[in-house]
C-alpha cells in the first residue's frame, strides 16, 4: 500500500465499494455496517447487478409501479438514502432463481451473463471510484443463490484485475487509470448465529435443509460451508438505520422485520456484523479486526 507522500496524492477519503446482486442484499446483508461507515464519513458506493424483477411481490405493493423492477429499484433508492450510500450503480440484469429453477435459463438473467463482460463492468467501477475496501458475497453466496455466487466470482476477479494495465486496456484510453484496492472482504454470518438457527429450526420441528417458502434454503449447508471471520464490526448503535433501510424493502418482508421474538433476541446477542477477509490473505492466528479499514493508509 502506498502512503500519500509516496504517491504525491492528498490524503484520500475512505471509500468502500459493495458489490451485491439484488435490491435488498445491502440492507438485509450488512445494513448495520453500511450505516456505521456512512455516518463515519466513508464514501460508500453500491453495485446492484440485477433489478430484482423475479422477486415474489404481493399485488398491493405494486400500486403506482409499472413493474416489479420499478418497485424494487424504488425500494433500493429508499434504502440507499436511509443508509447513506452515496452512489448506486445498477447493471440491469434479470435476477436468477435458486439452483435448478427455470429462471436461470432466461437469456437476460445474471446467471447466463458473460462473465468477462461483468468483470469488466466491475473493473471499470473500481477504476472510477478507487475504493480502498471492497465487499461482496462469500463463495457460497451466503445461502447458495446463483446471483450471489456469480457476484462473488466476478467481483473477486475484478478486485485483482483492476490494477493490471493488461486487463481491459480499452478502459484506460478514457481517462481511467488502473487502481489496486487494498482489501477484499466477504460478508458472512456469525458462526454461532448459524448454529443457534439450525438448532432452533430443529426444535421447531423444521428440517434445516429445507427451509423457506419454497423449501429451497439449506441452512445446514450454509453452516457446513461457513468460512472463518477475520473482522467484526460493532453495529449495535446502528440498528435504527438498519431497521429503517430493511423496512424500505417492504415488498420482500414477510413478516415485517423484528416482529419475530427470536430475531429480536438474536439482535441483542449479536452486536456485530462479520466479514471474511480474502485479501490481504489472512495470517495464522491473526487477531480479529474491528474495522474494515484497519491498515489502510
Ligand atoms: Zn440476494
Amino acid at each position: 500500500m502506498k502512503s500519500p507522500s509516496e504517491s504525491n496524492q492528498p490524503p484520500a477519503a475512505r471509500r468502500m465499494l459493495i458489490a451485491f446482486a439484488h435490491p435488498d442484499d445491502e440492507s438485509f446483508g450488512m445494513g448495520g455496517a453500511i450505516a456505521r461507515y456512512a455516518q463515519e464519513g466513508v464514501d460508500i458506493s453500491l453495485i446492484c447487478s440485477t433489478n430484482g424483477d423475479v422477486g415474489t411481490v404481493d399485488p398491493e405493493h405494486l400500486n403506482g409501479f409499472g413493474s416489479v423492477a420499478d418497485l424494487r429499484l424504488n425500494e433500493l433508492r429508499c434504502a440507499a438514502s436511509t443508509l447513506g450510500i452515496h452512489d448506486v450503480i445498477t447493471f440491469g440484469y434479470r435476477d436468477s432463481g435458486m439452483m435448478g429453477t427455470p429462471e436461470n435459463n432466461h437469456p437476460d438473467c445474471l446467471w447466463q451473463a458473460d462473465e468477462t463482460a461483468v468483470i469488466g463492468r466491475i473493473v471499470q467501477e473500481i477504476r472510477r471510484l478507487r475504493p480502498q475496501v471492497i465487499v461482496t458475497f462469500d463463495p457460497y453466496g451466503g445461502y447458495g443463490h446463483p446471483d450471489h455466487i456469480f457476484m462473488h466470482r466476478t467481483t473477486t476477479k475484478a478486485f485483482h484485475a483492476a490494477g493490471d494495465p493488461a486487463q481491459y486496456p480499452e478502459q484506460l484510453t478514457n481517462g481511467l487509470q488502473v487502481f489496486s484496492p487494498s482489501k477484499l472482504y466477504y460478508n458472512t454470518f456469525p458462526r454461532a448465529w448459524l448454529l443457534v438457527r439450525v438448532w432452533m429450526e430443529r426444535l421447531r420441528g423444521h428440517d434445516p435443509r429445507h427451509l423457506g417458502k419454497n423449501k429451497d434454503l439449506d441452512l445446514q449447508e450454509v453452516l457446513d460451508r461457513h468460512l472463518p471471520s477475520h473482522a467484526q464490526v460493532d453495529v449495535s448503535a446502528y440498528h435504527g438505520a438498519w431497521d429503517a433501510a430493511s423496512g424500505c424493502h417492504a415488498s420482500q418482508l414477510n413478516p415485517r422485520p423484528n416482529r419475530n421474538p427470536l430475531d429480536r433476541l438474536m439482535r441483542l446477542v449479536f452486536r456485530h456484523q462479520y466479514f471474511t477477509r480474502a485479501w490481504p490473505e489472512p495470517r495464522d492466528h491473526e487477531p480479529m479486526e474491528h474495522d474494515l479499514f484497519d491498515g489502510v493508509e
